[in-house]
C-alpha cells in the first residue's frame, strides 16, 4: 500500500513527503479507503499507531472538497480530545498538513488564556481541535460557530468518559449537523462508548489495529 493509492493531491502528497512518511502504517492503510469514501468509522487503535494522520489527512481533502464555503466562518473539522497534551500533538500534526493547503489549524484548550482563544478562533479557522470542557465554554462565548462543521472525530473516546467529558462530547455533538461525517477512535470499547457510538455514527465501519 501507498499513500499515492489514496488519491491526495500534489500539495499533499508533498506535504507527506516532506514528514518522511514512507507508507501507510496499518490503521491508515485500512482506514483511509473508508474515510476518503465518506463513512463513519469506528477506530479501534492506540496512540502511536498513527491515527492521527489517518483522520487528518481525510479532514484536509474534506475541507479542500468544499471551497464553496469559503465565506463561511467556523470549523468544518473538528477534533475532541482527552487531554491538553494529545490536543497539542493532534494539533502539530494537523499543522504539518494544513498549512501549505491554506487551511488555518486552532487549539482550544485549558491552561491557555480564554481571550487569547477567544480571539483567534474570532479571527477564523478551518479546524478547532479542543478538549471537551474548553470547546464548551467557546461555545458559549460564542467564540464560535458550529454551523458549517461537517467533519467531527471523537479521538480516545474511553479516556474522555473516562474523565467524565460524556455530557460534554454530547453537548458538542448534539450543536453539529447530523448529516456531518463522524469518527471515533477508542483503544477500548466498554458498553457506554459502544452505546454512544450507536447514537451519534451512521452506519459506522469498524477497524481494529
Ligand atoms: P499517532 O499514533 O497518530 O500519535 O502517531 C505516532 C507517530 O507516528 C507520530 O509521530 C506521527 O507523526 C508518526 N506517523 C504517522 N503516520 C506515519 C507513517 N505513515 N509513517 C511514519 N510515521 C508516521
Amino acid at each position: 500500500k501507498t499513500f499515492a493509492e489514496a488519491g491526495f493531491s500534489v500539495e499533499l502528497m508533498k506535504a507527506i513527503a516532506k514528514q518522511a512518511y514512507e507508507k501507510p502504517t496499518p490503521i491508515q492503510c485500512q482506514s483511509l479507503p473508508i474515510v476518503l469514501s465518506g463513512r463513519d468509522v469506528i477506530g479501534i487503535a492506540k496512540t502511536g499507531s498513527g491515527k492521527t494522520a489517518a483522520f487528518i489527512l481525510p479532514m484536509i481533502v474534506h475541507i479542500m472538497d468544499q471551497p464553496e464555503l469559503a465565506k463561511e466562518e467556523g470549523p468544518i473539522g473538528v477534533v475532541c480530545a482527552p487531554t491538553r497534551e494529545l490536543a497539542h500533538q493532534i494539533y502539530l500534526e494537523a499543522k504539518k498538513f494544513a498549512k501549505a493547503n491554506g487551511i488555518r489549524v486552532s487549539a482550544v484548550y485549558g491552561g491557555m488564556s480564554k481571550l487569547e482563544q477567544f480571539k483567534e478562533l474570532k479571527s477564523g479557522c478551518e479546524i478547532v481541535i479542543a478538549t471537551p470542557g474548553r470547546l464548551i465554554d467557546m461555545l458559549k462565548m460564542k467564540a464560535l460557530t458550529m454551523s458549517r462543521a461537517t467533519y467531527l472525530v471523537l479521538d480516545e473516546a474511553d479516556r474522555m468518559f473516562d474523565l467524565g467529558f460524556e455530557p460534554q462530547i454530547r453537548s458538542i455533538v448534539g450543536q453539529i449537523r447530523p448529516d456531518r461525517q463522524t469518527l471515533l477512535f477508542s483503544a477500548t470499547m466498554p458498553r457506554k462508548i459502544e452505546k454512544l457510538a450507536r447514537e451519534i455514527l451512521t452506519d459506522p465501519v469498524r477497524v481494529t489495529v
